[in-house]
């Protein structure tokens, strides 16, 4: 099985702490539209192993992919079904901004095929979308909550972002109470992250902002965990919520190194090599002007650039970084079997002793692993390289 990630780059406008690639210009996004089959075309007559799997997941991110029209999206998809094996069970997710759902929309794009939408909603509070230049506004934002909820879409989420400069944790609560009310199914929640070269990063040099302070994020998490929690929306991974049987697949895939391939500006592929000795991990073209040069020359390195081969140790050691970061974790038996990976005694004696003070939870009968408890998911990334630096 497989995946494909279509990277969709262009936005109504640059949002203050987003380093995602991206233009505001949407001159192009026509001709974008017509490369992007075009490359659909050439990967798959240059590389016929990248049709020999089943597509289990389509994801439509970037950017912004609701800036395409319901036309174009179908037009996509209809290419993919024609080049690749689409499982009749694909899940195709599409992100959406709040300011896109105009009426009719979300009708024709679930006609299309997306049975899964991901709704940047952020924040309901019309200062704070402010100040993350949100292209959207609270009202906008319910009325996009209130369409999806009667669209007959299968599933759906919406982000959430917490740790704000000068949010308290009753503010926090009235962004989630306000989401809850459409009985989300799947709900992402990330931390604000200041970005070096964005302008929110700009602010902080400047001190006209100051980030909150960590232990103020660390109690956000908290909230935010809770509060689903008593809502049946259960963390399955950091940032990630949901209820039974909405969980993202395309983004479990990734943290199983499930192949995928990314198609469009800046979008990164992984996939194992024929011999499973290990796999290589590329990205296409990064902005969107070289994309479409490279297009219009038929270019072999359209998606070729900086590809790196991980060998089976270093599969591995990502597995584990981004499998601790998961309520399920990792477990002995797929290292082992996966990527010939077991762990050495030092390794087993530190993730003992973390066990001991209640950072991984106890190990289940017959399931050798580690999987941290809520206390070990705040250090998720902390623990992870603590158990690879001992292999
Ligand atoms: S809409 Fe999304 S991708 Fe675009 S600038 Fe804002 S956060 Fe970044």
């Amino acid at each position: 099985m497989a995946g494909l990630y279509i990277h969709i780059p262009f936005c109504k406008q640059a949002c203050t702490y987003c380093d995602f690639y991206f233009e505001t210009s949407r001159k192009h996004r026509a001709d974008f539209v017509h490369r992007l089959l075009g490359e659909m075309e050439m990967v798959t007559a240059e590389r016929p192993d990248f049709t020999s799997e089943k597509i289990e997941t389509i994801y439509f991110g970037g950017g912004t992919p609701s800036q395409l029209t319901a036309v174009e999206i179908n037009q996509l998809l209809e290419k993919i079904r024609l080049l690749w094996n689409v499982s009749m069970e694909v899940e195709i997710t599409l992100e959406m901004n709040p300011d896109d759902v105009k009426k009719g929309y979300l009708a024709e794009i679930v006609d299309a095929g997306i049975n899964r939408i991901s709704m940047g909603v952020q924040t309901f509070n019309p200062e704070r979308l402010r100040f993350m230049n949100r292209a959207h506004s609270r009202e906008e934002a319910h009325l996009a909550l209130e369409a999806l909820q009667q669209s007959g879409c299968r599933s759906w989420t919406a982000d959430l972002i917490y740790g704000n400069p000068d949010q308290d944790e009753a503010d926090l609560m009235q962004d989630i109470d306000a989401l809850l009310e459409y009985n989300p199914p799947h709900v992402s929640a990330y931390s604000l992250t200041v970005e070096p070269k964005t302008k929110l990063g700009s602010m902080v040099r400047k001190n006209i902002v100051k980030p909150a302070e960590d232990d103020l994020v660390s109690r956000h998490m908290k909230v935010v965990t809770e509060s689903l929690g008593k809502a049946g929306i259960e963390r399955y991974e950091v940032s990630n919520f949901a209820r039974p049987g909405h969980e993202s697949r395309h983004n479990s895939s990734y943290w199983t190194h499930t192949n995928y391939l990314g198609l469009g500006p800046s979008a990164h592929s992984l996939w194992w090599d024929a011999d499973g000795k290990g796999a290589t991990r590329w990205s296409n073209e990064p902005k969107l002007a070289g994309y479409m040069q490279r297009g219009e020359e038929n270019s072999p390195l359209f998606r070729q650039f900086e590809p790196e081969f991980l060998d089976k140790k270093a599969l591995a050691e990502e597995r584990m970084l981004i499998g601790l970061r998961t309520a399920r974790g990792v477990k002995e038996e797929s290292l082992a079997q996966r990527y010939n990976y077991k762990l050495n005694a030092d390794q087993r004696s530190w993730i003992a002793r973390m066990r001991k003070e209640g950072y991984i939870q106890p190990e289940r009968d017959g399931e050798a692993g580690v999987r941290l408890s809520d206390r070990g998911l705040m250090l998720a990334d902390y623990i992870a390289l603590q158990i690879i630096s001992r292999g």
